[in-house]
């Protein structure tokens, strides 16, 4: 057997000003051939459960493309049309094949097509054909499309988040299709969608209501007939008919199944929206928090600048709070800010610098923040998270510089990313452990690694395009009436 693997995933807020471009996609790392297999053998990742896959049942891995971009602004026809035009040209030169396993994200938004997942699959399914089956994982996040379910012949969506399943659901993912392949299984999918709209602060599968959801999602999955149950609980500002949350059951040759369940579960969530809301401390929660410290550390995340969720990353409103609060023993990842970490650089370690610090990105998260800052260390920004998220991967933040600014230490990038892992500070020579707080920017995946250290973990809401305040955006394109955005009491379906 001879099953094509690759990845193409993009995370697309349409609120940023920053378009994904192919040089976006480029300085996050585009992995060609084998060197795929390098790089993501030994991650937790959806490629690499693909490959445990293939290592398995013995099936043979034509490696084509693995492409991941950091999420930002609507992905341009250029970069979609280039990478899915050497997708594309991969698989003919491949011919022939008996499988194709795609990790996709499932919240791409493009100039091409809104349903930018669904435009992939289109093009995959039109260059392989109807009877070489496709089998793709997708994000948490997913804003899934009728599309997608139609011409993939499974979706297999991820089941936690922190995603810390992505291997496992990979795997799975190269079992039904070989399962699939052998004639064992005949998949049918429904695809369920509430009006609902929830954003991701309250969306962690440790907590209710998603943990609730997919402990019944799970129960159903053991039901005979049942293949796989995907809840994906969808990313508002992608602004696409398709945000919000899904359910997509898939049975084997049974379609009258998968709807009834689909249907149930999704009225499952809908009854439990309520849960989604909230989970966000006002400035003055927090800096009662932070008052109220022991051993530390706090963990304080600012959700409104998330780099994850399509934020600049380079807000400065949490540094200026913990400077109000005169906070000691704080240490913030990050700031993106490439002309402060140029000024760093060549001030050089030892120096004392005046910064403008952050907020040139648009007029969305905050103004710059003078400050005086001591220049403590100059990094490489390259690192490897230890996990559980992501574990194995290799972050690169471009330059870095980490600051002094009155005791809180600062993580400077030329690059925006979500601190995840605490390899993000070790990297940078602070010991997490040894923080009073830990001042974050993300929303849920810093969770996985900074939870187990932390006393006590509060989010707040700084300006910005990625919070839980979804009236600061300006929807254009999701459908309406939808809750949380429009009021809606009634039963569904
Ligand atoms: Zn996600």
């Amino acid at each position: 057997m001879r099953i094509a693997v690759a990845e193409l995933s993009h995370e697309t807020n349409r609120f940023s000003s920053a378009p994904t471009d192919l040089a976006a996609f480029a300085r996050a790392g585009i992995h060609r051939g084998p060197a795929l297999v390098q790089a993501l053998r030994e991650t937790a990742t959806p490629i690499a459960g693909f490959l445990d896959g293939a290592a398995a049942h013995g099936f043979t891995v034509v490696p084509l493309l693995a492409v991941w971009a950091t999420p930002s602004g609507m992905v341009t026809a250029a970069a979609l049309e280039t990478l899915v035009g050497e997708l594309v040209a991969g698989l003919r030169a491949a011919v022939p094949l008996d499988g194709v396993l795609l990790s996709l994200h499932g919240a791409m938004v493009s100039e091409v097509a809104a349903d930018a997942d669904g435009w992939i699959l289109r093009r995959v399914r039109e260059t392989v054909g109807p009877e070489v089956p496709i089998v793709a994982t997708l994000d948490l996040h997913a804003n899934i499309s009728s599309d997608m379910v139609a011409l993939a012949d499974v979706l297999v969506g991820f089941d936690t988040y922190p995603h810390v399943d992505q291997r496992e659901r990979g795997r799975e993912a190269a079992d039904l299709l070989v399962r699939l392949r052998r004639g064992e299984i005949r998949p049918v999918a429904a695809l369920a969608k509430p009006p609902m709209l929830p954003t991701s602060q309250n969306m962690t599968t440790a907590r209710d209501p998603m943990r609730a959801i997919l402990a019944r999602a799970h129960e159903l999955e053991r039901l005979p007939g049942v293949l796989t149950i995907t809840v994906a609980g969808g990313f508002p500002p992608a602004d696409v008919p398709e945000a919000g949350l899904s359910v997509v059951v898939t049975t084997d040759g049974d379609p009258a199944l998968a709807r009834r369940l689909a249907d149930e579960l999704a009225a499952f969530a809908w009854e439990r929206r309520a849960g989604f809301l909230g989970g966000v401390a006002t400035w003055e929660e927090a800096a009662a928090a932070i008052r109220s410290v022991e051993r530390g550390p706090l963990v304080l995340v600012d959700i409104g600048d998330n780099p994850w969720t399509g934020g600049p990353g380079d807000s400065a409103e949490l540094l200026r709070f913990l400077l109000a609060q005169g906070v000691e023993g704080a240490a913030l990842a990050l700031i993106a800010d490439p002309e402060s970490v140029a000024a760093c650089v060549a001030a050089g370690p030892g120096a004392t610098v005046d910064l403008r610090l952050g907020g040139k990105t648009d007029r969305l998260h905050g103004d710059p923040l003078p400050v005086r800052a001591y220049v403590r260390l100059l990094g490489d920004g390259r690192y490897v998270n230890r996990g559980p998220m992501h574990a194995g991967v290799a972050v690169d933040l471009g330059r870095t510089a980490v600051i002094v600014c009155d005791g809180v230490e600062v993580l400077v990038t030329e690059r925006a990313e979500t601190p995840i892992d605490l390899n993000v500070f070790r990297a940078h020579g602070i010991e997490p452990t040894e923080r009073r707080v830990l001042a974050l920017k993300g929303k849920g995946h810093f969770r996985a690694a900074f939870e187990p250290i932390a006393e006590r973990v509060v989010l707040v809401e700084g300006p910005g395009i990625t919070g839980a305040d979804l009236s600061r955006l300006a929807f254009q394109h999701v459908r309406r009436p939808i809750w949380p955005l429009d009021p809606i009491d009634e039963p569904w379906p």
